[in-house]
Order: structure tokens, then sequence, then C-alpha cells
């Protein structure tokens, strides 16, 4: 019989990106779950009586029977843009365990294989001189209550810990770092509201020739992942499968880390031999405190490095796509599709 899966969220940017994958690389069975399919439209579309596509909320019992009904359940349903983990905490902690253990408790039931996309910020609250992040010696470490930036890592990390105590469930999971590529978030007030995450404001406020904020002087670190990177991972992840059943696996590249302030200054760089023109003339870097910008209860994880031996040695799998090629591309994409809706505001 053949494989089926389902995507829940799969009209967000991994999911996307994952949906368009699978068409070219499977003959898998897919069913596409999501609110939302602006950017998988073009799929939807092409009427791939392969795919069907189900406008439906995860938070829907009964769509939750139907989703585990499938061999392969991917659920990267979330809300994961940092500015919303202090102003809707309540809403975070549900889309980022209360449903997803409903979610996973029908996976038991029907032993399809639950694909769990957590974060790497389950490791938390890490200081400048953290060392490298292993998935299974790391401590996690978390803010006070009044921190509410932490409301959507100690919701991933419950639900991480609810699955491995699920008798029976099949599961893997999943900690992105970084993510980036074409269709990250949004552009603020054109297809999206608030503050979307660092690739895709820096991207917005070099298309609009807005400032770019450096979060606390752009101190903290991170380590970017090209989305087809990310990709190619999940390919690896289904073709050994038994070999990661009851496994939590970093994705990411531990060789595109940089501090976010040398992150600005990179991607005005690309912009500006882009464009043609002089960086000056692009957008300046501003300072603002944490704060001021994202609200009461930001905190921040100042550095974030995986390790990616266990990736390497389960699944043969290793991220390749260097920063510089993975930021290009990004801009490039963020410059065509949005510059006509900033010439018109
Ligand atoms: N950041 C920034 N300016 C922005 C957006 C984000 O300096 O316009 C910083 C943010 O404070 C954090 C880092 O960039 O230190 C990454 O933030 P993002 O929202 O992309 O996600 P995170 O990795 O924190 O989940």
């Amino acid at each position: 019989m053949e494989t089926s899966i389902a995507l829940v969220g799969a009209g967000g940017f991994v999911g996307s990106h994952l949906l368009q994958a699978l068409l070219q690389r499977t003959p898998w069975k897919i069913l596409a779950v999501d609110l939302d399919f602006h950017r998988i439209q073009n799929l939807k579309n092409e009427k791939d009586s392969r795919v069907e596509f189900l406008r439906a909320d995860i938070a829907d019992a009964e769509v939750i029977q139907k989703v585990s009904r499938s061999e392969i359940v991917v659920n990267l349903a979330a809300i994961c843009t940092p500015s919303r983990y202090m102003s809707e905490a309540q809403a975070v902690i549900e889309s980022n365990f209360s449903h997803p253990v409903e979610l996973a408790k029908a996976c038991a039931q029907t032993g399809a294989w639950l694909v769990y996309f957590s974060t790497s910020e389950v490791y938390g609250k890490t200081s400048q001189g953290a060392e490298v992040l292993d998935e299974d010696a790391s401590d996690f470490i978390q803010g006070s209550i009044r921190a509410s930036r932490w409301s959507y890592a100690v919701a991933k990390q419950l639900s991480e810990r609810y699955l491995a105590a699920i008798p029976h469930l099949k599961y893997s999971v999943v900690r992105p770092f970084n993510f980036i590529g074409p269709w990250m978030d949004f552009m603020p007030g054109v297809d999206g509201e608030g503050i979307p995450r660092v690739l895709a404001n820096f991207s917005s406020a070099l298309v609009r020739n807005d400032p770019m904020f450096l979060v606390n002087g752009g101190n903290a670190r991170r380590s970017f992942t090209s989305i087809h990177d990310a990709v190619d991972f999940m390919f690896c992840l289904f073709e050994n499968r038994e070999k990661a059943y009851g496994e939590a696996f970093n994705v990411g590249n531990a060789k595109n880390e940089l501090s976010i302030r040398e992150l600005a200054v990179l991607m005005r760089r690309i912009y500006a031999r882009m464009l043609s023109v002089p960086e000056e003339a692009l957008s300046p870097l501003k300072e603002v405190s944490g704060e001021a910008y994202y609200g009461k209860g930001y905190e921040d994880s100042l550095r974030r490095i995986p390790s990616v031996e266990k990736s390497k040695k389960l699944l043969g799998f290793e991220a390749k796509i260097p920063l510089e090629d993975a930021l290009e591309e990004s801009i490039c994409w963020f410059h065509t599709h949005y510059s006509a809706e900033c010439k018109r505001s």
C-alpha cells in the first residue's frame, strides 16, 4: 500500500516547502491541513489527486481523528513568533502543548508515526558562553514566570516530555535551529501584523528602506539553516524511521553561526550588491532594548549552536548550504515578492 502522510501546518513556512518536495520526490498520498493556504495556492490549483487539502484547525477532535489515520503524521502547526510569546502566552501554550498532545494520544491509538516539530528554543536562556547544544545531554534553562518569553519554550519542552511518556507512541522530535528561506513569516502591514522573526523583519526593513533594529545591541548569536537543508533532513528521517523512533534531532548548521549585528551587516551588504547601490544608502542599523521592542517579559537566548552529530550518525544527514547563499536566496525572494507592495504603500 502507498505511504500516506499528513502535514499539519502544510500552509506554513516549513510545511509549504515540505509539501512541494513530497510531491516532487515521492508518490505518497498527502493530507495537507491548515487554516491558511496562501503559500501553497499554486499547489492547490494544480489539483494533484495525491493531495487532499483540508482547511481545518487541529484543535478540532474530528480533525485529530482523521489526521491520525495517516501512516506518518508531521505536526508543524504552532504559534512560533517570539513577539507573540509575551502578549498571547495562553494561546502560545495551547498551540504548543495542549493541541499537540491530543494529536499524539490519537497517534498512539492508531499506530501512526508522529514527527513532532519542537524548537531549538527548548534549550532556553543560554548564555554568551554556551556550549554546543546536545539533544540528550544539554540542560534546558528557563527564566521566571514573569519572563513570559519562555511560554513557548516551556510548552514545547513539556510536549516533548509528554510524547516520551505516552506508552507505545511511535514518535520523533525535530528541533529547528533558525530555518530561513523564501516564504518565511510575513511583511508587517502587508500580509501579517506584529514583528516577524529576524530574517523576515530585516528583509522587510531592507525592501522598505526602514531601520533594521538590533535588539539589545544585536549581540545574541544564532545558527541559521537553509530551509532546503531542513527539507533534506526530513527525507533522511523518512528513510531511517526505525532508527529515529523515540529520538529528538537538532536540525541546524553550526557553521552558519553569527551575531544578529553581523547578520544585519551581511544582509545589507548582500542587498546593496543585488541593487548595485552603496550600502550606506540602505536601511540604517538602530539599537533598541528587548522590552521596548517586544514588550514586558522579553528575555533572550544569547547563543545557540547545534550539535549535529546525532543526525549525522543515525540518519546520515548534514546541512550543506552556506549562510551567504541562503541569505541571498531569501533576500532576493523578499525583494521580488514584496517590492510591488512597497511601491504601493
Ligand atoms: N532580533 C533583532 N531584531 C529584529 C528581530 C529579532 O535584533 O528585528 C533578534 C532577537 O532579539 C533575537 C534574534 O534576533 O536575539 C533572533 O530572533 P528571532 O525572532 O528571529 O527568533 P529566535 O531565534 O529568538 O526564536
